[in-house]
């Protein structure tokens, strides 16, 4: 080892001085002996960096690693470096070197990471330095062993008497120095001691769980923040998964509710989820994810915009499809970033991503490349709830879908209102929107349960050109309603579940070009099937998330969902890990095969979503999907069977008054009248002998779908 190198050798953390004042931790990784200089290196925002330092500045603010005799204090030593009480897991592992006193950011791969952070009891002062660790931290060496220390370090042949001597007089100014530091060092701690009874006095102790609030409070000011500025690239993404968070709300915050998400950077969530070890000691345990964009509290619907739907309205004019989703538990914020925000009671929807969306679709028209299509603009607004469609821009008509035989699938009666201004089109959100809510107690009533889909159009001639469709989902916590005692939740909760997993297995197929999409698994994606394929067809999910420490499980859901959508389309390896079928499922799915007598595309889509997603879907579950779809065909079917009856007996009622009035003429043929009547009961014995048979047959469906909702296993199924 180089003598100037003093106790420095690669690998030594050092503290560094940045250009702006910082001051942060750095690994050695080479000892310049050429120009007494050494290289280190830390990562900041993910990146490596490095720079070459001179010996003097680093002994400056690194005294204990100096070389004896240049051990001598500036007056203006800074205190030693603020050890993070985070011990920060590496992250990339093939990284040469970690900065432990700053968050590394995940790998591009979306993959979670998790790290903990244990009580700091009592909590810590934030800008103050704590004590440094034990191992740059010696305890003071009595002078004998400084010597011997000495000897052992500096000279590899054991030391003559006189060369003893010098050492140890040499030494005893080492010594001088190294006890001054020393009592520098105690008296730091002990003014430490003293902040730290005085913060634990000031402790506000109604705040339930106010240590981890400390604890959460510490992880952040290690934290290094770099959040989404304008001046961030948008990047062209096919998929695209972003995160938001919305704020505390009034009432988590009369809760006093903790909030438990950090967004550091423009593409890194952190979830601190408090948790308890056996011997009631808490911690904090820390999962980080990675997306496309994550938006922090204080972004702007134009921001989330500017970053998601924007860069897709280009695509409806290249004659392509679009979808923008956002997904979340009821109250993350859903409706806030699509149809605007709430002031009071009334909503703004002219800052929402639906009316952000139709502006720019109004300023592109008017390019003069777009001019010349001569494009007309529609706009339709509809909404799912339990399998059903409903018309909002028309009293909540209920619409059929039918899918004629080239897998086009049609909404069969919706509006599609011609739209020439902005205007236009927030008229028509706020006419849907009140239609939906309508006489609900809450807004939140009905929309946790159904999803809103608007839909802006461009036609060339009556042609389809473009589609952009902005969905509004049902809170995916509804999913796990499938046990419910009440058929209707039960119903509603088996939609839910299931669209929102096929629709995730649509994104998934539709990053992966894969042949086939299970679109009929459910009706939101049979409706949004065309958005699906194709390879202009591109996509966009907002995950929105609460802040509090009450909705970390659904955060945690929410956020695990997002990952799995983008996931497998950007890690082409995973592919087949996301295909795997759940071995035991599948078992049971063949047995299950066996009693099917029909099987229709329906089904075939719904196994195949549950292959796909054993995870979530039990075979239990499984079977109570398969009971829900087919109540639902025979729903359809005694109902459209019951209109053809209904329809028939009008016209048997006419025919019939033309008989008994034939029967008043005087010479009246009876054998025709004997014939014709006898027709027509058959007829009519027929028709209502099916209608009878379907309808027991649909009762029986219905007791099916009870029984097998009872066998569902009664511990809440995740959210999806
Ligand atoms: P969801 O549609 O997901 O059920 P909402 O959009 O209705 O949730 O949001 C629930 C509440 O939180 C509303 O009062 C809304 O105004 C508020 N909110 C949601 N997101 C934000 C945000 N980013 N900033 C401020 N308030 C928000
Ligand atoms: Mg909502």
């Amino acid at each position: 080892m180089a003598s100037c190198f003093g106790k420095i050798v690669v690998g030594t953390y050092v503290e560094i001085k940045r250009s702006d004042g910082r001051i942060h931790q750095a690994m050695v990784t080479s000892l310049n002996e050429d120009n007494e200089s050494v290289t280190v290196e830390w990562i900041e925002n993910g990146d490596t960096k490095g720079k070459e330092i001179d010996l003097e500045s680093i002994f400056a603010l690194n005294a204990d690693l100096a070389p004896e005799e240049e051990m001598a204090p500036s007056p203006d030593t800074p205190p030693p470096p603020t050890p993070s009480s985070v011990k920060i897991n590496k992250i990339a592992k093939n990284r040469r070197t970690i900065a432990p006193s700053k968050i590394e950011a995940p790998s591009r791969d979306n993959r979670v990471v998790t790290t903990r952070a244990r009580a700091a009891q009592p909590p810590q002062p934030e800008p103050a330095p704590a004590p440094p660790p034990p191992a740059q931290q010696p305890a003071q060496p009595t002078p004998a062993q400084t010597a011997q220390q000495l000897q052992n370090e500096s000279s590899p042949h054991p030391l003559t008497r006189k060369e003893f001597g010098q050492l140890s007089r040499r030494k005893s100014n080492c010594v001088k120095e190294v006890e001054k530091l020393q009592e520098k060092r105690e008296r730091r701690r002990i003014q430490q001691q003293e902040l730290r009874e005085k913060r634990a006095q000031e402790v506000d102790t109604t705040i339930p769980n106010y240590e981890i609030m400390y604890m959460i409070r510490d992880f952040r000011a290690s934290l290094d923040y770099r959040p989404l500025t304008t001046a961030d690239l948008i990047e062209e993404h096919r998929i695209c998964v972003c995160v938001r968070k919305r704020p505390l709300n009034k009432k988590e915050l009369t809760m006093k509710d903790l909030d438990v998400i950090t967004i550091p950077s423009k593409d890194v969530v952190m979830v601190h989820e408090p948790k308890q070890k056996v011997d009631l000691t808490r911690f904090l345990e820390n999962q980080t994810f990675r997306f496309d964009y994550t938006f922090d509290d204080s972004t702007t619907n134009e921001m989330v915009y500017r970053f998601t739907a924007r860069p897709l309205v280009e695509t409806i004019f290249e004659r392509g499809m679009a979808t923008c989703f956002a997904y979340g538990q009821t109250g993350s914020g859903k409706t806030h970033t699509m149809g605007g925000d709430f002031s009071g009671k009334n909503q703004d929807c002219a800052k929402g991503v639906y009316a952000l969306a139709a502006r720019d679709v109004f300023v592109m028209l008017k390019k003069p490349n777009h001019k010349k299509l001569d494009l007309q603009v529609y706009a339709t607004f509809f909404e799912i709830y339990s399998g059903k469609v409903f018309d909002l821009l028309n009293h909540k008509t209920k619409l059929r879908v039918l899918e004629d035989g080239k897998q086009q699938v049609q909404v069969v009666g919706l509006q599609e209102k011609d739209v020439k201004c902005t205007e236009d089109v927030l008229k028509l959100i706020e006419i849907g929107n009140s239609c939906r809510t309508s006489g609900q107690t809450s807004a939140n009533a009905h929309s946790s349960r159904s999803h809103a889909v608007f839909q802006i159009i461009l036609r060339r001639k009556g042609k389809m050109h473009g589609k952009f469709s902005l969905i509004d989902l049902a809170g995916n916590e509804r999913g796990a309603d499938t046990s419910s005692a009440d058929r209707q939740t039960r119903l509603e909760g088996a939609e839910i579940n299931k669209s929102l997993l096929a629709l995730k297995e649509c994104i998934r197929a539709l990053g992966l070009n894969k042949p086939h999409t299970p679109f009929r698994a459910s009706k939101l994606t049979q409706v949004l099937r065309d958005s699906f394929i194709g390879e202009n067809s591109r996509t966009c999910m907002i995950a929105t998330i609460s802040p509090g420490m009450t909705s970390c499980e659904n955060t945690l859901n929410t956020l695990r969902y997002a990952n799995r959508v983008k996931e497998l389309s950007v890690d082409a390896n995973q592919v087949m890990e996301g295909v795997r079928p759940n071995i035991h499922v599948v078992n049971q799915m063949e047995l299950l095969d066996e009693d099917w007598l029909s099987s229709s595309p329906q089904r075939d889509d719904l196994k195949l979503l549950c292959e796909q997603n054993g995870e979530e879907m039990s075979p239990q579950l499984y079977t109570f999907h398969e009971a829900v779809s087919q109540m639902g065909e025979m729903e359809e079917q005694v109902l459209e069977d019951h209109r053809a009856v209904f329809q028939e007996s009008i016209r048997w009622l006419e025919d019939e008054k033309v008989l008994l009035e034939m029967t008043e003429e005087v010479d009246y043929d009876v054998d025709t009248y004997a014939t014709q009547l006898e027709q027509i009961l058959d007829q009519k014995i027929d028709i209502l002998t099916e209608l009878r048979d379907k309808v027991k047959s649909f009762r029986s469906s219905l007791q099916d779908e009870e029984q097998a909702s009872k066998q569902i296993n009664p511990k809440r199924p995740r959210a999806v």
